[in-house]
């Protein structure tokens, strides 16, 4: 029968599917955040069907180490003398304080005691990592002064978090990176700052909200940067600390190291990724994260009003579609206040019975999910993250509806 075909098939199909994601969040981390460019597949597709270089030095004939894979890429794009890659954003930062802040002190302002998504808490990875909190400031403003006040012989390091999936508007200050840099020198110090997103190039000049780039980071005298791989740098999973070659030796030296490193497809695709850095012009036709924020949004209705046909035809007389201008996020922590304009279909009841919620629940079903959002008794579906070449395929994706 057609339900044990049906289901035949559901058992059959991988678990991990790809979808379309039309949520209007670009870099989504239930979604698995950043969608990587061809040469990045190219590159995973060659490491996993041959042996490599992962950790041989080709030129001595010896043992090599798998960062100095990407480390001087990142210290071109980055300014920094040395730089290390582990698993992800979290773990390059709890290998940074577990390095330099084991049963110490790190200060940090109340401010920036950030939660991002549901399992990363500032305080508590700081505690697993070894660390003693030391807070200072006041949740809006925070000065190099009460930084100062809290040093003493147990301080460890000075830390400065981006607060990026939040802002604070209003009766604000935070300490500049330059003072922090300077105030930890005069104590011996090492200063670190987490920039999450970690953009490597300024987004500004493509038209996007500027965050700050790690460039900016080490030039303002940050010791240690660290930042994720696959939020606005748009390439594989993975967390990379850059700074100072001294400390990022003795991070390496870690033995938390070894359980946190990455394998040779995340190297393979970040190097890929990297260079692509290397001709900033090109990078919003060849970064795929980058091209899907700067789509223009007389671009993204133009498609609005070319699919919009077929998913009327599909949904017949029982929802109404039409084409309505959106704005989109770009997720991740990056900007949280800041949207993109964009424009995408707005899915209404049209008839008695006809129920937002169970389209909703019959599009996640489908062999490629089409993923929206509902709010109002409306589906919301944002185009910004339909790729034109998979147009064809989300068209004919709701013939799959059953009626
Ligand atoms: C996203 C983020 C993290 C965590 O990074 P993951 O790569 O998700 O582990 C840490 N700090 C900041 C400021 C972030 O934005």
């Amino acid at each position: 029968s057609a339900a044990l075909a049906a289901r035949l098939a559901d058992a059959a199909s991988p678990r991990l599917r790809t979808l379309f994601n039309l949520t209007g969040t670009v870099l989504h981390t239930n979604l698995g955040r950043a969608v990587l460019p061809a040469e990045a597949v190219q590159a995973v597709t060659h490491a996993l069907t041959a042996p490599v270089n992962l950790e041989f030095d080709l030129t001595a004939g010896r043992r090599g180490d798998r960062d100095s894979l990407v480390e001087s890429l990142i210290g071109e794009l980055t300014g920094a003398e040395a730089a290390t890659v582990v698993n992800n954003n979290a773990a390059a930062l709890l290998l940074l304080l577990n390095t330099v802040a084991n049963r110490r002190d790190v200060i940090v302002s109340r401010g920036e005691l950030i939660e991002i998504g549901d399992s990363f808490r500032l305080p508590d990875l700081m505690r697993s990592a070894g660390a003693r909190l030391v807070e200072v400031g006041t949740t809006n403003r925070t000065y190099a002064r009460d930084y100062a006040a809290a040093i003493g012989a147990r301080t460890a390091l000075l830390l400065q978090v981006h607060t990026s999936n939040y802002a604070i508007h209003g009766f604000t200050h935070s300490a500049a990176a330059p003072e922090l840099a300077a105030l930890a020198r005069m104590h011996g110090l090492p200063f670190a700052v987490d920039l999450g997103s970690g953009t490597l190039v300024d987004l500004a000049r493509y038209g996007l909200p500027k965050e700050p780039t790690v460039r900016e980071a080490i030039e303002a005298g940050a010791d240690l940067v660290t930042f994720s791989g696959d939020k606005l740098l748009g390439g594989p999973q993975a967390g990379i600390i850059v700074g100072r070659a001294d400390l990022v030796r003795r991070i390496k030296r870690n033995p938390l190291k070894r359980a946190l490193r990455v394998g040779k497809l995340t190297l393979a695709a970040l190097e890929a990724v990297l260079a692509l850095y290397r001709a900033p012009e090109f990078l919003p036709e060849r970064l795929t994260t980058l091209r899907l924020l700067t789509r223009a949004a007389a671009a993204i209705e133009a498609q609005a009003q070319r699919v919009r046909p077929f998913v009327q035809a599909a949904l017949g007389d029982a929802f109404a579609v039409a084409v309505v201008p959106l704005a989109s996020q770009i997720g991740s922590g990056a900007q949280p206040v800041e949207t993109l304009a964009s424009f995408g279909l707005a899915i209404r009841p049209a008839q008695r019975g006809a129920r937002i919620e169970r389209l909703e629940t019959a599009l996640r079903a489908l062999p490629q999910p089409v993923l929206g959002r509902i709010a109002d008794k409306t589906l919301w579906l944002d185009l910004r993250c339909l790729d034109e070449c998979d147009e064809a395929a989300f068209c004919t994706a709701w013939d799959g509806l059953l009626p």
